[in-house]
């Protein structure tokens, strides 16, 4: 008999039809007549009842939680059933028999945590998931459609990207390497043959900080492109996230559905966004942060503050100078301010960092010296402004803040399979 997928069956009218599913045991429920299981594939649950006269009770009475399993019985309607159909089984033929499963036991928080790779199986988990491979076909779709090509940037790399205190080193045979903090670099050779480039790829952060949004690694959605300014970019970025949102909010329903997920919030990013200057942030947090002053960085509280204000996606643009990494550009009648925009988000704050990259070798030059860093080690990155340089945009956006925010999850760490932070490494 042709096996079928659980949403089938609970989708295509099976009423009185015989079916058969293959999954795993998640719950099992036995009275005196009547065994109930529910039974998983990939896709949904469905009620499976065994009855005493079956001949697959016998069966069905050594069955424990997360057996893997072949089933065969006739589907109807039940509305007490969740998902509003059940199997009524005659026959179970057993994959693999599960020893005692540790989630029925313990399901503290902590314990969760110690085995993700039994807790990957959880309805919750399953829907994050598909959630994150959807988001990233819409991102890759509207890439696509603005005729961005999607490149393989390297991991192991030689110089920092963003700076020194978030770089992991490693031994490379006899050598110092590190791991990349972005793509970005290496997307800017890249512009030159290719135009506009993008990637989504691991970032590597050793942030020691314990928040709800740092990972050590996370996936960048990276982009970057020529004869561009900065009201491009904000427009790129704007209609990306629009994009990315309603495709969510049309198409992932049932998942935010099922996830209590706020799927209005996500339905209503539109572009384009508010834009508000660093000096006008700083001007709106005086009253609830009176010592920030012009010059300091946006802490996660000020950035909370400010979208908790917005309720909705926005920029913040045209930050201090002496803040950013090397690479960015700065005006020339206002060398003290650079071009640099942040897309932030309630609850989460900044998602997103891009701007204008410094397309002049001796101005670059001079930044480089200034932040103390070794020019030897951007050699080949001043060539790109030796050989045919051009004004250029860029920004990168954490896949994983992204889906924090859009599907309301309490921490960074539920937006990946396998979280990597300072403590957690396994498996
Ligand atoms: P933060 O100040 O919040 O640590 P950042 O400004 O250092 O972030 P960027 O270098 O601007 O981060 O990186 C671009 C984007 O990558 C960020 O806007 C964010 O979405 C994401 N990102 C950066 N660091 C992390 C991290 N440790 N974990 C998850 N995502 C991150
Ligand atoms: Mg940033």
């Amino acid at each position: 008999m042709a096996l079928v997928k659980v949403r089938e069956v609970l989708e295509e009218c099976c009423e009185g039809k015989r079916v058969s599913i293959r999954g795993w045991v998640y719950r099992k429920r036995e009275g005196k007549e009547m065994i109930f299981l529910l039974v998983r594939d990939s896709t949904a649950f469905i009620q499976c009842t065994v009855r005493r006269s079956s001949p697959a009770w016998n069966v069905a009475e050594r069955l424990t939680i997360e057996s893997s399993l072949t089933l065969e019985g006739v589907a109807k309607q039940d509305k007490r059933a969740p998902g509003g159909y059940e199997i009524s089984v005659d026959s179970i033929s057993i994959i693999g028999l599960a020893e005692v499963f540790p989630i029925a036991k313990d399901k503290s928080e902590e314990f969760i945590r110690d085995i993700r790779h039994l807790w990957l199986r959880s309805r919750r988990m399953n829907l994050v998931m598909k959630v994150r491979a959807d988001v990233l076909d819409f991102a890759r779709e509207y890439f696509k459609a603005q005729d961005f090509i999607e490149v393989s940037p390297p991991m192991f790399i030689s110089a920092a990207v963003e700076g020194g205190s978030t770089l992991f080193g490693l031994k490379y045979f006899d050598q110092d390497l590190y791991l990349t903090q972005s793509s970005q670099l290496y997307l800017e050779i890249l512009i030159y043959s290719l135009e506009n480039v993008y990637c989504i790829a691991p970032s590597f952060r050793a942030e020691k900080s314990r928040t709800i949004r740092h990972l050590t690694e996370y996936w960048h959605i990276e982009g970057e492109w020529p004869f561009a300014d900065m009201n491009d970019l904000m427009r790129f970025e704007e209609g990306l996230m629009a994009h990315v949102c309603q495709s969510a909010a049309d198409k992932c329903k049932k998942e935010f559905e099922e996830l209590g997920a706020d799927i209005t919030k996500v339905a209503q990013v539109r572009a384009p966004f508010p834009r508000i200057t660093y000096t006008e942030a700083i001007e709106k947090l005086k009253t609830k942060n009176p010592k920030l002053t012009w010059g300091d960085d946006l802490g996660y509280e000020d950035e909370k503050a400010l979208a908790d204000e917005f309720g909705k996606p926005f920029f913040v643009y045209d930050y201090p100078t002496a803040i950013k990494a090397f690479y960015c550009k700065t005006y020339r009648d206002k060398p003290e301010v650079a071009m640099s925009v942040d897309m932030m988000v309630p609850r989460i704050g900044e998602i997103s960092t891009g701007g204008a990259r410094e397309d002049d070798k001796d101005m670059l030059i001079k930044r480089i010296r200034e932040m103390g860093l070794n020019e030897k080690d951007y050699d080949w990155y001043l060539d790109l402004r030796r050989y045919g340089t051009v004004p250029h945009v860029g920004f990168g956006m954490g896949l994983e803040r992204l889906l924090t925010w859009m599907l309301d999850l309490e921490n960074i760490i539920d937006a990946i399979p396998f979280p990597r932070t300072t403590r957690r490494f396994y498996p």
